[in-house]
C-alpha cells in the first residue's frame, strides 16, 4: 500500500512539474488547418517557425500577433504563413500587435 501511494504522490508531483506542456497537450485545438490538405510549402513554412496551434505561452498568441487576422470560423490568417493559423496558436515570427 505504501508503495502504491508513494508512486501516486510521484505520478501528481510530475503532473505538477509539466502542468503547462499537459495543459497545452490535453486542450484540444480548433482545426484551423487540415494537415492532410494543406500544401507542402505551407507545411515547410510552419514546421521551419515551429508553429503550433496551442501556444506555450498565453501572453504571446496569434491572436494578439500583428499578423494575425481573425475569420468567422474561429480561426484566422496568418501573413507569414500564408494561410490559416489557430487564435490560440503561435509561431517563432510572434510579434506583438501594435
Ligand atoms: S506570425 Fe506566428 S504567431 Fe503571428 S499570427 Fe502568424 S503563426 Fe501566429
Amino acid at each position: 500500500v505504501k508503495r502504491g501511494i508513494a508512486l501516486s504522490v510521484a505520478a501528481a508531483f510530475i503532473r505538477g512539474a509539466t502542468g503547462i506542456t499537459n495543459a497545452a497537450e490535453r486542450e484540444k485545438p480548433t482545426l484551423c488547418a487540415d494537415p492532410n490538405t494543406i500544401d507542402s510549402s505551407q507545411a515547410s513554412m510552419r514546421a521551419s517557425l515551429n508553429y503550433t496551434d496551442i501556444s506555450k505561452d498565453a501572453a504571446r498568441t496569434c491572436t494578439v500577433c500583428a499578423f494575425f487576422q481573425p475569420t468567422a470560423n474561429d480561426c484566422g490568417t496568418c501573413q507569414i504563413l500564408s494561410g490559416p493559423a489557430n487564435p490560440k496558436g503561435s509561431c517563432d515570427s510572434w510579434s506583438a500587435k501594435e
